[in-house]
């Protein structure tokens, strides 16, 4: 089943890449969210060929990390609490959820004390929904410079999750004003950023945030069906 949907989801992206405008003819990384799988189904995707994993909570992926037998690429793309830093920084070769300086202090002085440079991408709040965490759009520049200017962090880039609507289409906007930011931020000065992911779309949005310009998506429940809680 698991080869079967992902081929399904790849089939899908090339599609959306199809439709979009040629300005956004970037490639688009599929991160395979295995969070609340098992290590089964982690094999059975990497084994059809996903390179990349996407976890949201430091004890599983931890637990994971030692398990599993395979070569990939590890992003944290779930809020990270600043006294979770240390662990998360030996475990997540990206991580996607910086949003406050004090998590970026935390992130940049872990990362320090094991030799390491820790890639990261800023989530921004668009819509201002309490519920989700990220930086909102008029402070993101100052955290942006701020996370350029530490040395054990080098900045990659973007991400944001788009409100839940009722009508998927609501989103559009949405990831078009990503799109349009990312494109401001690429052409901002920084000492070390390498601004090049936009980490945007899931489930149920992928196709729209590609067809709007999104180069990173993180799927779960399309890979590998409904997660059991
Ligand atoms: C769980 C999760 C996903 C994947 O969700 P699906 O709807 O299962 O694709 C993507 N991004 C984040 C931040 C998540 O927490």
């Amino acid at each position: 089943m698991i080869p079967e949907r992902l081929q399904a989801v790849k089939d899908n992206i090339e599609a959306a890449k199809g439709r979009r405008s040629p300005d956004k003819n970037q490639d688009v990384l599929l991160i395979a969210v295995t969070k609340n799988h098992d290590i089964y189904a982690m094999r059975e995707a990497i084994d059809a060929g996903i390179t990349d994993i996407g976890e949201n909570r430091i004890q599983e992926a931890k637990e994971k990390y030692e398990t599993l037998d395979r070569d990939v690429t590890w992003h944290l793309i779930g809020h990270l609490q600043t006294n979770k830093a240390k662990q998360a920084v030996k475990i997540f070769d990206m991580i996607h959820s910086v949003d406050s300086l004090h998590l970026a202090e935390a992130i940049n002085s872990a990362a320090a004390n094991i030799g390491k440079v820790q890639k990261v991408l800023v989530q921004v709040n668009l819509a201002k929904e309490d519920s989700k965490s990220g930086v909102y759009a008029e402070d993101m520049e100052e955290l942006l410079h701020k996370v350029d200017e530490m040395p054990n962090l080098q900045l990659m880039g973007l991400m944001c999750i788009a409100p839940n609507y009722e009508d998927v289409e609501d989103c559009r906007p949405l990831f078009a004003k990503m799109y349009e930011i990312f494109n401001k931020v690429k052409e901002m000065s920084f000492q070390t950023a390498n601004i090049i992911y936009l980490s945007m779309g899931m489930t149920h949005d992928y196709e729209i945030a590609v067809e709007e310009g999104s180069n990173v998506v993180r799927v779960g429940t399309g890979i590998f069906g409904p997660r059991q809680y």
